[in-house]
């Protein structure tokens, strides 16, 4: 039963959130739209809050430990991820983390053209539905795709991008890729990326004070 006050709410006019992303989720998980299904063990597919989050943060692609256990973010990435997302005062839980392509690129290489002209339909429809506030783009591919751009990420970082229309849009702050920070040629990039992270903070009223993961 909606309540009175409830019923202008944009989510009794469009539920959005779970209701939404489930039924999209239970098509990936039989997707076959190009060469990636014939080769991942499982469909990675987002995982988190799937209404409102504060912060969505889009990776580029599994690797192998996300294929394996069918999770997003569970290898070595994906652990500085946590450490970062804590580091800004939320949890892995109050955020949705996802992917451009939601199957494994096979020996971890990039993602190619056709692979994210197939999947991006999921992960726009994805934002569509889950609405964060703040879209966090982690590495090229990601800025790349969200924003329709060939620039790389020591361009696009920065600065506040929109995904959508400026009033309807959403805020899309890119930054470098966990795994690149972990490499030893991206290590001097981490303050960097704690400053962008630290501008996504400013955005949805959390404290900046907190120390860098
Ligand atoms: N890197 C990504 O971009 N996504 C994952 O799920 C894991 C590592």
């Amino acid at each position: 039963m909606v309540a009175q006050t409830d019923l202008f709410s944009p989510d009794v006019l469009d539920p959005g959130g779970a209701a939404a992303v489930l039924p999209m989720d239970r098509k990936m998980i039989c997707c076959a739209k190009c060469k990636l299904s014939k080769s991942r063990v499982n469909v990675v597919l987002g995982e988190g809050c799937m209404l409102t989050p504060p912060v969505m943060f889009v990776g580029e692609g599994p690797g192998a430990q996300e294929d394996a256990k069918g999770r997003p973010f569970v290898g070595p990435a994906g652990r500085l991820l946590d450490k970062m997302i804590l580091a800004m005062g939320l949890t892995r839980e109050s955020v949705y983390l996802t992917s451009v392509v939601a199957c494994r690129p096979p020996q971890n290489r990039q993602p190619e053209p056709d692979e994210i002209i197939a999947c991006t339909p999921f992960l726009l429809a994805h934002v569509a539905a889950i609405r964060p506030k703040v879209l966090v783009a982690l590495g090229a591919t990601a800025g790349r795709t969200l924003l329709h751009t060939r620039q790389g990420v020591a361009d696009l970082r920065g600065r506040w991008h929109s995904l959508g229309q400026a009033k309807d849009g959403i805020p899309v702050r890119v930054t470098y890729h966990p795994a690149f920070l972990l490499r030893p040629d991206g290590v001097q990039c981490k303050t960097a990326a704690w400053k962008d992270l630290q501008e996504v903070m400013k955005l949805i009223g959390l404290k900046t004070e907190a120390s860098a993961p």
